[in-house]
């Protein structure tokens, strides 16, 4: 048996079970080893029910048997009755006043079953005990617990993800067949084994017996440990590579003295923030530099990066290329390309930068799937004009434009520059290095990198995602903004909130409501959740609450031209209430919406509130935020409701996502799949250490052997990583 072996080579698999399987992304023994438990129970606390004795707490596993439901001749009180059994006896449960339990099981269910043992010697029972449904019992009853006790020491047993057509159990008994023909033998540890020791972690053989079949808890922890540290290695393995291919590279050095960018800058209508002044150093000193400069801007929407990015447009594209590149005309400066996730996005950054630029002989040019601009027109050099896109890249090709800004259209075949020295990408982190590289497209010199962001993620997880980039923060907003007002509201005090709105409305304002989901769920599936839908809710709020308003709505299912026909509508003033998913959260800029009304919050992370809420900071206008529970405050919402006031209370974007990580656990941390992590991995970003760990690691690894020669499994790993990470 090897590794790569397919699982049919081995085991007779029948269709349900095989795809199954293919559901979830197993097909070779390697891939069956690698699906962890998800989680292990701990049966040291089981009794079997032959050693029950009375008076005891008693958790046994069985199954359910002769159930049936009568009513007590006397009291008339319904008592349902059965009995539970596990291959050691049987014992009788009886339920009295409950007579739904007994219709909720079937016999020869699998149950777990806790009470307290009553009755007499011989004639012992639980009752009105806890039941739970099981899928399966814990271990074959055959193989157990109970037969051969002596001998067996483990008290805790792995429970694997399971999905229709195949059980946990499978998963146990198939991988422990695996051990058993000696399948750890013959597997090789990709991470060599002094990076092991240095962490204290077990190799891969010792760490998969732990994962499968631990004796202790502590082994279990400890091999999830490896794993988890496996995933975020080979991650930094492969941006450490991606940056020292990079960093050999020759781009095209800039050097601006201070006098000539200050002389951009003071023109603005504000003062810089401090932390734009030290982002713009920084980008200036990696321009000096002779390799491409990879670095990521982050912060908060509002914070002015579009200024930023700017400031160092102006700098490549007042650069001269060097002397034997340069041509002889007036024009062929340095270029830079500006990528936009959106078109209304593209539009709106060409329009800053025309803002930006209006006083300076520099043209810029904009392209979309939807047609071309110039600025500026020649018969007014006030306004920019349409142009033809063959033109436009004629003139991008031949470097008489040198700032050409676009959406994805900027990386076909058909864009060609002459002398493209800086790309900046918005929203567009992950993709931001093969962007370049596509951008660069034959030229021998890599543009530098400028990604811009306003993602709030932890340091941990930036460290990783971000592993390639070196990273500038705005943590600093423009003085004078007026805070947002953010309050948290139940359903039942929402009057208050639309009273507020409608004022809003008729001051001339506009407004966002987010719903949580897009249309109502299927009628006929029963839903605990009543949270709201924008189909529904933008019909109740026409209806009933703001009768007079434009309501229209905006969602993931409908095409990017409906998306941007409405976005500019709204833009526009022709809606006066937008209700939509959460797809608004990248965006567009409407200073005019002054409202956000947030449904199900609870729902959302507090990063993405925060950058939900980031919607309406923009204006000069003060700006509302309502976060609406979906349920009053009973219960758990109680919880819910303490957990929203860290977003009246944190500073910025950061803190909150730090939070998140923390309050909520990494599993719902806020867009996580988007990373390309497993949930093991987004265990080891709560942990500062081991990320750094894993960083320095591979770092160290790739200094000493940048193409991975002594290390062809790790090469072959982060091969089929960077291609998960970077498609589209
Ligand atoms: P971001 O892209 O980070 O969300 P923008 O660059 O679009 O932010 O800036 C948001 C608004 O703030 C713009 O209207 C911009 O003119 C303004 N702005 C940028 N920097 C400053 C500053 N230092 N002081 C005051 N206003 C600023
Ligand atoms: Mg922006």
């Amino acid at each position: 048996m090897l590794p790569t072996d397919l699982l049919t080579t081995h085991f007779r698999l029948d269709e349900p079970h095989k795809k199954a399987l293919k559901r979830l992304g197993i097909a070779t023994i390697q891939q069956l080893l690698l699906h962890l438990p998800q989680r292990y129970e701990d049966i040291s606390s089981i009794q079997s029910v032959g050693s029950l004795v009375k008076g005891q707490d008693a958790i046994v596993f069985g199954q359910i048997g002769g159930l049936n439901t009568r009513k007590s001749w006397k009291s008339k009180v319904p008592i349902s009755e059965g009995w539970v059994e596990d291959g050691t006896a049987r014992i009788k449960i009886m339920w009295f006043n409950q007579p739904y339990i007994a219709k909720m099981m079937t016999d020869g269910m699998y149950v777990k079953v806790a009470g307290k043992v009553g009755g007499t010697e011989g004639k012992l029972y639980l009752t009105n005990p806890e039941v739970e449904k099981l899928d399966s019992l814990p271990i074959d009853r055959h193989d157990s617990i109970f037969n051969n006790t002596e001998s067996l020491d483990e008290t805790i047993y792995p429970v694997y993800r399971e999905t229709k057509g195949v059980t946990s159990k499978w998963f146990f008994h198939t991988v422990q067949k695996c051990f058993a023909a000696g399948i750890l033998d013959v597997l090789g540890d990709p991470i060599p084994e002094e990076v092991l020791k240095r962490y204290n972690l077990p190799i891969l053989k010792t760490a998969l017996q732990w994962i499968h079949i631990p004796k202790k808890a502590e082994h279990a922890e400890s091999a999830r440990k490896r794993f988890a540290f496996e995933e975020v290695f080979y991650i930094q393995t492969a941006k450490a590579k991606e940056r020292a291919q990079i960093s050999v590279t020759s781009s095209y050095v800039v050097v601006t003295d201070k006098k000539h960018i200050e002389a951009f800058t003071e023109r603005f209508p504000f003062p810089l923030t401090n932390a734009q002044k030290k982002s713009i150093a920084d980008i200036l000193t990696d321009f000096g530099g002779k390799h491409p400069m990879s670095r990521l801007l982050e912060g908060d929407v509002g914070s002015g990066k579009t200024a930023v990015a700017a400031t160092t447009a102006y700098a490549v594209a007042t650069s001269r290329p060097p002397e034997g590149l340069a041509s002889k005309l007036q024009f062929g400066n340095l270029q830079v390309a500006y990528m936009a996730p959106t078109e209304i996005l593209a539009k709106q950054h060409f329009e800053s930068f025309i803002q930006y630029f209006k006083h300076l002989p520099i043209q810029i040019g904009l392209v979309t799937g939807s047609g071309c601009m110039k600025f500026p027109s020649k018969s007014n050099p006030e306004k920019p004009t349409p142009i033809s896109k063959a033109q436009l890249l004629k003139w991008v090709k031949n470097g008489e434009i040198p700032i050409l800004i676009g959406t994805h259209a900027l990386i076909y075949k058909s864009v060609e520059f002459k002398h493209l020295a800086h790309v900046i990408i918005d929203e567009q982190h992950r993709f931001g290095t093969n962007q370049r590289r596509a951008l660069a497209k034959k030229d021998t010199r890599m543009p530098h990198l400028l990604s811009m962001t306003a993602t709030p993620i932890p340091r941990t997880l930036a460290l990783t995602v971000y592993g390639d980039l070196d990273i500038s923060l705005l943590d600093e907003m423009p003085k004078g903004r007026k805070p947002i007002i953010t309050k948290i509201y139940t359903p039942s005090h929402m009057e208050e909130v639309y009273a507020h709105v409608r004022e809003e409305l008729a001051a001339g304002r506009q407004a966002y409501v987010i719903c949580p989901r897009i249309e109502e769920p299927d009628p006929s599936k029963e839903n605990a959740l009543q949270l709201k839908s924008v189909k529904q809710e933008a019909e109740r709020l026409k209806k009933l609450v703001f009768k007079n308003a434009r309501i229209d709505i905006l969602h993931s299912k409908m095409t990017p031209k409906e998306k941007d026909t409405v976005m500019l509508k709204f833009l526009s003033h022709e809606i006066d209430i937008l209700v939509a998913t959460s797809v608004v959260e990248v965006g567009v800029n409407v200073p005019n919406a002054t409202n956000i009304i947030i449904e199900g919050a609870e729902r959302f992370g507090l990063a993405q509130l925060h950058q939900l809420r980031g919607r309406v900071v923009r204006g000069t206008h003060q700006a509302y935020c309502f976060a609406v529970t979906t349920k009053d405050t009973t219960g758990k919402s109680g919880k819910t409701l303490e957990r929203l006031k860290a977003l009246t209370e944190a500073k910025n974007g950061f803190e909150l996502a730090e939070y998140d990580l923390t309050l909520r656990g990494s599993g719902e941390l806020y867009g996580m799949k988007q990373w390309g992590l497993t949930d093991l991995g987004m265990e080891a970003i709560k942990n500062i250490k081991m990320v750094e760990a894993a960083r320095k690691e591979a770092q160290a690894l790739i200094a000493a052997d940048s193409e991975l020669k002594k290390y062809p499994k790790i090469a072959e790993k982060i091969q089929t990583l960077s291609k998960n990470l970077h498609m589209e």
